[in-house]
């Protein structure tokens, strides 16, 4: 019986395409998470998939992660102004921050209907905890932590 190879990101990854990543300008491979098609960077580890796919696959991940992980971290601003190029039409995409948990920017391309997630983005919408608990200091690393 074969095993399906995947990566500690879920991801099982294919041949290299000819399409750049946005944020690190490697080319993208063909991957599969849960069957599901995405394109995959293997340098920046970033992911490209439809819109359509991104909820059932960050409820697929929930339903495997650690239950250590209920850090809520602040909004990381730092990325909210760069100007992705969709790199599957080549126009702009739009940076705006995703409603659900997680506090990340995303970047769509609404003429592909596309979802662009950096590595970490994707592991703080699926390490968020389901709903946002009371917080009421600031730890010494810089992260809001749950007190009790
Ligand atoms: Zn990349
Ligand atoms: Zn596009």
């Amino acid at each position: 019986m074969a095993e399906i190879q995947v990566n500690e990101d879920e991801v099982q990854v294919g041949a290299e395409t000819a399409s750049v990543c946005p944020a690190c300008q490697a080319l993208l491979s063909d991957g599969t998470i849960q069957g599901k098609s995405v394109l995959y960077c293997t340098k920046c580890r970033g992911l490209l998939l439809p819109i359509a796919n991104f909820l059932p696959l960050v409820e697929f991940l929930r339903t495997l992660r650690r239950p250590t992980g209920s850090d809520i971290q602040p909004r990381d601003n730092s990325d909210a102004d760069r100007h992705f190029t969709c790199p599957q039409c080549g126009k702009s995409m739009t940076g705006h921050p995703y409603g659900g948990p997680g506090n990340v920017n995303i970047d769509t391309c609404e003429s592909c209907s596309v979802i662009w997630l950096d590595r970490n983005e994707l592991q703080r919408i699926v390490m968020a905890p389901d709903h946002y608990p009371v917080y009421s200091r600031y730890d010494s690393g810089g992260g809001l932590r749950r007190t009790n």
